[in-house]
């Protein structure tokens, strides 16, 4: 994997939640820290913040799905520990300008390249960038261990920890420790986790590493037939694109025009439903979750860009083994939606059919 992404070092480990957590920790992460997360990302880039006893800093999302660079200028604050963009759907955010504003204060950047491996940025792969990179190879994502992660990083101390942090803080690993020339003596430097990934989670890793750059042409063939089917409905609006990067299209993300539909998302995913196409929301932002707004406060006031984007966010279906019958079903289904909404008159006599007291 190192060598996929020309990088000095990969560690393997179980998730990307595991890779993430192990990242912070190395880094230093703890009680009184803040860590700033976008909202419109999975609950783990926050939740292994919070298990380290740091504050995670929730801040905005752009237009482009990704971290806000305004916000994260805004957020940063003495207590900043570490900064965590993520690569949202396979497209890497704009990271020159995130790195150069965390190395003018000193602060580490960890990647959430969950969607990301693969991908590219500034001519050189996801995973060479930033202070560590995490990667998920969870059932779904565009390459798989079943459950399983990486983390990358060009540092040798950090390399050494983070390996360290990943096996119970031990200091050999258990395949040294059964070689001949070895021993059987360990000590524990610190207390670590375990969060090593499996020989047998490697195995399937290796052969889908080899596959990794043709499930992204594949999914890059089928990004294109959407964009190139929905480019004239105005109902529908097409996921960001970015120049100079290699977009991995882990997800394909629209956006529902609410002003020229009367279906709402959830009405619209019901009707998609109906015609056997199964579509999902990436994500529920982090501000929205009881425990991040019951226990930081946030309102969604806070986040206007992410809150436009959330409520008409759906991905479409997008994996490699989709034929382009596949594609077509989904682009007929959408076609047919939006030709055929309900207009409002008859909602409205529906509505007054049912009686109010029973
Ligand atoms: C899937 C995902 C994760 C967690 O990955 P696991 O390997 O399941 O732990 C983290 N961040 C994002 C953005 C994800 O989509």
């Amino acid at each position: 994997f190192a060598t996929y992404v020309g990088v000095k070092h990969a560690i393997a480990v179980n998730s990307c939640t595991a890779a993430l957590h192990t990242s912070l920790a190395a880094l230093g992460v703890g009680p009184g820290d803040e860590v700033i997360v976008p909202t419109l990302t999975f609950c783990a880039t926050a939740n292994v913040v919070v298990h380290l006893g740091a504050t995670p800093v929730i801040v905005d999302v752009d237009e482009n799905f990704h971290i806000s660079f305004e916000a994260v200028r805004r957020a940063i604050s003495p207590r900043t520990k570490a900064i965590v963009p993520v690569h949202y759907g396979g497209q890497a955010c704009s990271l020159r300008e995130i790195l150069a504003l965390a190395d003018a204060h000193g602060i580490p950047v960890v990647e959430d390249a969950a969607h990301a491996a693969g991908a590219d940025y500034d001519g050189r792969k996801i995973g060479s960038h930033g202070r560590t990179v995490c990667f998920s190879f969870y059932a779904i994502k565009n390459m798989t261990t079943g459950e399983g992660g990486m983390i990358t990083t060009n540092d040798d101390d950090l390399a050494a920890r983070m390996r360290l942090l990943s096996s119970h803080g031990m200091s050999r690993d258990a395949w040294k420790r059964y070689t001949e020339a070895g021993s059987w003596y360990y000590e524990v430097l610190e207390p670590g986790y375990k969060y090593n990934m499996t020989d047998v989670q490697a195995a399937l890793g290796i052969h889908q590493l080899r596959r990794l750059n043709g499930f992204i042409c594949r999914r890059q063939e089928i990004a294109a037939m959407y964009d190139e089917a929905f480019s004239d409905l105005p109902e529908v609006l097409l996921p960001p694109r970015l120049p100079g990067r290699n977009h991995t299209f882990h997800l394909y993300p629209i956006r529902l025009n609410a002003g020229l539909l009367q279906l709402n998302r959830s009405e619209f995913i019901d009707e998609l439903r109906a015609r056997n196409i199964g579509t999902s929301v990436h994500f529920i932002p982090l501000h929205r979750h009881p425990f991040y707004r019951e226990r930081y406060g946030y309102q969604p006031e806070q986040f206007p860009v992410c809150e436009e984007i959330y409520q008409g966010l759906l991905s479409l279906p997008l994996y490699p083994k989709m034929t382009d019958r596949d594609a077509t079903d989904v682009i007929e289904a959408i076609r047919d939606i939006v030709a055929v909404q309900p207009i409002p008159a008859e909602k409205g006599v529906l509505s007054a059919a049912i009686p109010s007291k029973l």
